[in-house]
C-alpha cells in the first residue's frame, strides 16, 4: 500500500483504520467502540477495551523472548553496564509494584518520579503502569522551585527518587533538592522511595522516607499481576519542557497511547522485535516516555538507557554503543548532533555502524548543514520528526515502515496517519492551501490515539489554551509557524511567538537562523526579535563560532559579522539582516536542549527573563547580557 492510500484511509475511515492498529497490542477485553468524538475537542479512543501498558511492554513478551535483552543500562558517569532480560525486567517491575503497594499507592494515585537515568526509574514507571497508578516523571536535577510546582500540581501520594544524579562526572545530589521542594509545596506526599547509588549521603525522614534496597528485599519474590485498566483511564501526566512559560500537565490515556506507540514503532520507526533501540533522550521528556520506555518495549525490542554525555569519555561513546549492542534504530536531537559536529569526525568512523538502519531526530528544527553532515557521516537515512509533548508521537515525518518517501533537508516531512494537519492564517483563521504560504500549523479534531486527553485537572485550560487560539475555528494549535511546499512537505519556521516584525515584514527567526547557520564558521546560532523604536523590531543574532579562538581578534570578529550579514542579505534580503551579530561561546537552552529565545529576547530588551528553572547553564544568559549591550 502506498503511504498516500494508508494516510487517506486513516482520515476517511478512522474507525476501521484504528481498529486494525488496535490489534497490534494485547487486550483483556477488546474495545467496544473505537472513537467517541461526541464532546469535542475531547476525543476518547477504544472505549470498553481493557488493557495495560506494562503487560504490553513486558509480560506479553515473556513467552517468546523472556531470555532476550529488554533493558540495557549504560552509565559512563558511574562506569556501570547492566543488561536485564524481559524475564528479569518482569521480576524487577513486580518487585517495584509490590513496594509501591506497600507504600499504599493504589490505582489512580499519582506517583512523582524524580530520578536520574537508572534502571530503577524505568522499573518505577512500569510498576505504576502495572498497578494503574499515574506517574508523573519530572526531569532529574530540576531545581526545587520547579519541582515544588509540579508536586503541587500532581499531588502525588508517593515520590520515587534517588540520592543523586551525575553529569560530566559531577555528582548532583537530588535528595536535598527534593526535601526542599516538598518543604516548599503545599501538598506533602506521604511516602518517598529512595534508590541509593552510593553517590551522595541522604538524610532520611523517619516515617516518610524508605530505602529502595531494604524494601526491595522484603518484596524480592512478590507477584503482582497487571491491573486491567479501561483504555480511557489515565496512564501518566508529563509537563512540557517549558520553553514558553508555565508548564502544563499533559494527560495521556492507556489504550490509545499503547496503540499509537505500537503503530508508530511499526510504521514510522521500522521496529523489529529482538533488535535494539537507542534513544539518547531522557526519561523526563516525552521522547523518553514514548521512545525509551514504552515504544521499544511494546515492540519487543531491547531499549538502551544511557546516562552520560555524548562526548565523554570521548565523542565516540554513542557509536561504540551502537556497535556493541547492534543498535538498529537510534533517536536523538539536532542539538546533540551539533555538539558532535564540533568534534573530530574520526570518532564516527572508528566504529562498526553497519547494524544501524536509520537515525531519527526530533525536538527542534534540523538545519540543513547539520542534516547533511550527519547523513554523510553515518551513511544511513536521517529522519527528522516533528511533534510535541502534547501529541505523544510524531505529527510530521516520513513513515519508513509503510512507503519510505524521500526526505527533504529542512523539512520534517508530511502528516502522519490520523493527523489532519492544516495551515491557517493567524488572524483570519482562513485555511492556506497554496504552496509556501506561511501560517499557523494546526490539527483538526478528532485527534488520533496517543494525543493528550486534557490538561491534568484543568479541562478549561486545555480548551482555552490549545483549541481557541485561531479565530472562528475550533482547531488544535501547535503554536508553530510553518509552510507546505508543492510536494506536500511541511517546514516548521519557528514558534508563533518567535515571529519578528521588521518594518511591517513578518519573518520567522528560523529562516534567519538557517541562513546564518550555512556559514562554515558558524556552529550554532539564535536569532531573536528585539524592540526597536524605528522599525518596530529588529533581528539580533547570537552566534557560537566553530573557531571561537580566532575571534579574539576584533578585526576577525568584524569580518565574520560582515560575512554573516552579507549572507542573510543574499539569501533572504536585507530586511532580514540582523541589526547586530554577537558572539558567545554558549547559547541559553533548556535542559532538553531547546533554545530559550524568550529569555534571550527579554534580556536584550532589558526585561526580566522570567521563569528560568529549566535552563541548562545560567552563565549562557549572562553572556547574552554582556554582549547584547555592546
Ligand atoms: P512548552 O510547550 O512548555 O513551551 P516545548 O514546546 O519546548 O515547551 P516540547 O513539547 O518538548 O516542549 O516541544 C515541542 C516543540 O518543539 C514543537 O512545538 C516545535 O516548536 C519544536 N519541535 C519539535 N520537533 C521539531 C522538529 N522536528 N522540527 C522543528 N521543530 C520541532
Ligand atoms: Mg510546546
Amino acid at each position: 500500500m502506498s503511504y498516500a492510500e494508508f494516510y487517506r484511509r486513516s482520515i476517511e475511515q478512522p474507525e476501521a483504520f484504528w481498529a486494525e492498529q488496535a490489534r497490534l497490542i494485547d487486550w483483556q477485553y477488546p474495545p467496544e467502540r473505537i472513537c467517541d468524538d461526541s464532546r469535542p475537542p475531547f476525543t476518547r479512543w477504544f472505549m470498553g477495551g481493557t488493557t495495560n501498558l506494562c503487560h504490553n511492554a513486558v509480560d506479553r513478551h515473556l513467552k517468546e523472548r523472556g531470555g532476550q535483552p529488554a533493558l540495557i543500562h549504560v552509565s559512563t558517569e558511574t562506569g556501570s553496564e547492566t543488561v536485564y532480560t524481559f524475564a528479569q525486567l518482569h521480576r524487577e517491575v513486580q518487585r517495584t509494584a509490590a513496594m509501591l503497594k506497600a507504600l499504599e499507592v493504589a490505582k489512580g494515585d499519582r506517583v512523582l518520579i524524580y530520578m536520574p537515568m537508572i534502571p530503577e526509574a524505568v522499573f518505577a514507571m512500569l510498576a505504576c503502569a502495572r498497578i494503574g497508578a499515574i506517574h508523573s516523571v519530572v526531569f532529574g536535577g530540576f531545581a526545587s522551585v520547579s519541582l515544588a510546582s509540579r508536586i503541587e500540581d500532581a499531588t502525588p501520594k508517593a515520590v520515587v527518587s534517588a540520592d543523586a544524579g551525575s553529569r560530566g562526572g559531577k555528582v548532583v545530589p537530588y535528595k536535598p533538592l527534593l526535601d526542599e521542594a516538598i518543604r516548599l509545596s503545599r501538598h506533602k506526599p506521604s511516602a518517598v522511595l529512595l534508590a541509593d547509588r552510593g553517590l551522595a549521603a541522604m538524610d532520611m525522614v523517619a516515617g516518610r522516607d524508605h530505602a529502595w534496597r531494604a524494601l526491595a528485599e522484603e518484596h524480592a519474590q512478590a507477584e503482582v499481576p497487571c491491573e486491567w485498566l479501561q483504555a480511557t483511564d489515565i496512564s501518566y501526566t508529563i509537563y512540557t519542557s517549558g520553553t514558553t512559560g508555565r508548564p502544563k500537565g499533559v494527560q495521556r490515556d492507556v489504550g490509545g497511547y499503547a496503540v499509537s506507540l505500537a503503530a508508530s514503532m511499526k510504521h514510522i520507526f521500522q521496529a523489529r522485535a529482538g533488535e535494539t533501540y537507542f534513544s539518547t533522550s531522557d526519561i523526563g521528556w516525552v521522547v523518553g516516555h514514548s521512545y525509551i520506555v514504552y515504544g521499544p518495549l511494546i515492540a519487543g525490542m531491547a531499549t538502551l538507557l544511557y546516562e552520560g554525555l555524548p562526548v565523554r569519555p570521548d565523542a565516540g561513546i554513542w557509536w561504540s554503543l551502537v556497535e556493541k549492542y547492534r543498535v538498529t534504530a537510534m533517536f536523538s536531537a539536532p542539538t546533540a548532533v551539533r555538539v558532535l559536529k564540533k568534534q573530530d569526525p574520526a570518532y564516527l568512523k572508528k566504529h562498526d555502524l553497519s547494524s544501524l538502519r536509520a537515525l531519527f531526530l526530533a525536538g527542534e528544527p534540523l538545519d540543513e548543514p547539520t542534516g547533511r553532515w550527519i547523513t554523510e557521516a553515518l551513511g544511513v537515512p536521517v529522519i527528522d520528526n516533528y511533534w510535541q509533548t502534547e501529541s505523544g508521537w510524531p505529527i510530521l515525518t516520513i513513515a519508513g515502515g509503510v512507503e519510505p518517501k524521500a526526505t527533504k533537508f529542512g523539512s520534517p516531512g508530511i502528516p502522519m496517519y490520523g493527523y489532519k494537519v492544516k495551515i491557517l492564517h493567524e488572524s483570519t483563521g482562513q485555511e492556506l492551501t497554496g504552496p509556501n504560504e506561511k501560517g499557523v500549523v494546526v490539527i483538526e479534531g478528532p485527534t488520533p490515539p496517543g494525543f493528550m486527553q486534557t490538561v491534568w485537572g484543568d479541562d478549561e485550560r486545555f480548551v482555552n489554551t490549545y483549541w481557541k487560539s485561531v479565530p472562528g475555528r475550533m482547531v488544535y494549535s501547535t503554536f508553530d509557524w510553518g509552510i507546505r511546499d508543492e510536494g506536500g512537505y511541511y517546514y516548521i519556521l519557528g514558534r508563533t511567538d518567535d515571529v519578528i516584525n521588521v518594518a511591517g515584514h513578518r519573518l520567522g527567526t528560523r529562516e534567519i537562523e538557517e541562513s546564518i547557520a550555512s556559514h562554515p564558521n558558524v556552529a550554532e546560532v539564535a536569532v531573536v526579535g528585539v524592540a526597536d523604536a524605528l522599525k518596530g523590531q529588529v533581528a539580533m543574532a547570537f552566534v557560537v563560532a566553530r573557531d571561537a579562538a580566532a575571534l579574539d581578534d576584533p578585526a576577525a570578529r568584524l569580518r565574520l559579522e560582515g560575512e554573516i550579514m552579507k549572507r542573510v542579505d543574499e539569501q533572504l534580503g536585507s530586511v532580514a539582516r540582523p541589526a547586530r551579530v554577537r558572539f558567545v561561546t554558549l547559547l541559553p537552552k533548556t535542559r532538553s536542549g531547546k533554545l530559550l529565545r524568550r529569555a534571550i529576547q527579554a534580556v536584550c530588551e532589558g526585561r526580566d527573563p522570567g521563569d528560568l528553572t529549566t535552563i541548562e547553564d545560567p552563565t549562557a544568559l549572562q553572556q547574552i547580557k554582556d554582549v547584547a549591550s555592546q
